[in-house]
């Protein structure tokens, strides 16, 4: 589904260059559970943001179901994103003074108000939170808050969500809670769910390990066998 080949992506420093990703070739297929690891700075980041369609390779090619995304205008691109992929960051990002289902409504802006709240609901479900959809976040536990984060990056159905250190700011047993949920997603919603985490535990959950050193893949590792 997802094909990089031999990606890179320069920035310029100044004088130098700065080689965030360096000649990445990586195939991730539908309904696998990937998670990233990487010392600061190896461009994990740089990776998830040219895989979700928020930035574009210096060279290389990026194929998402075959297509060469390197072809597309800006709009197709935006188009694309917006269906194929939903987001979820270390910081929820959530407005205070909004309830659950408020929040999980904001990116369903083309929708009627009926429509809106009967999906959001719907999301919220999809995460375990169905009983806290009038609750603001201040009423919320972090854990419960990353989950809210997380049914907004689920209404709008896309195929896949990447998560960037989405436990980085969550206490062990918190994480855990949050991890359970892509679990869920990609064993029983059929998600495909890429993740960035500095934790081996973390990590532990997904079936694959890709590590990342100075803008390379060194390793790539199936850890789990699903039979059956
Ligand atoms: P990670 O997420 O693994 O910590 P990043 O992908 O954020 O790493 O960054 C990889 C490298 O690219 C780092 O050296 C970082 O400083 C550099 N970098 C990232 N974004 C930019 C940018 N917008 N401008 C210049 N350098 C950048
Ligand atoms: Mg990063």
């Amino acid at each position: 589904m997802i094909r990089l080949e031999n990606l890179s992506r320069f920035y310029r420093a100044g004088a130098s260059v700065v080689r965030a990703l360096d000649g990445v070739s990586l195939a991730i297929e539908r309904g696998e559970f990937v998670a990233i690891m990487g010392a600061s700075g190896s461009g994990k980041s740089t990776m998830m943001n040219i895989i979700g369609l928020l930035d574009r390779p210096t060279s290389g090619h990026y194929l998402l179901e075959g297509h060469d995304v390197g072809r597309l205008g800006d709009d197709a691109l935006a188009r694309l994103r917006s269906r194929e992929f939903g987001f979820v960051f270390q910081q929820f990002n959530l407005l205070p003074r909004m309830s659950a289902v408020e929040q999980v409504e904001l990116p369903l802006v083309y929708q009627h108000a009926r429509q809106r709240r009967r999906q959001a609901r719907a999301a919220l479900a999809r995460v375990g939170l169905a009983e806290r959809a009038r609750h603001r976040p201040t009423e919320l536990s972090g854990g419960q808050q990353q989950r809210v984060a997380i049914a907004r990056a689920l209404v709008v159905n896309p195929r896949v969500v990447l998560a960037d250190e989405p436990t980085g700011a969550l206490d062990t047993a918190t994480g855990e809670e949050v991890m359970q949920v892509f679990g869920d997603l990609v064993r029983h919603q059929g998600i495909t769910v890429i993740l960035v985490t500095h934790e081996a535990d973390v990590a532990s959950h997904a079936d694959r390990l890709v590590r990342m050193r100075d803008g390379r893949v060194v390793e790539d590792t199936r850890r789990r066998v699903l039979l059956g």
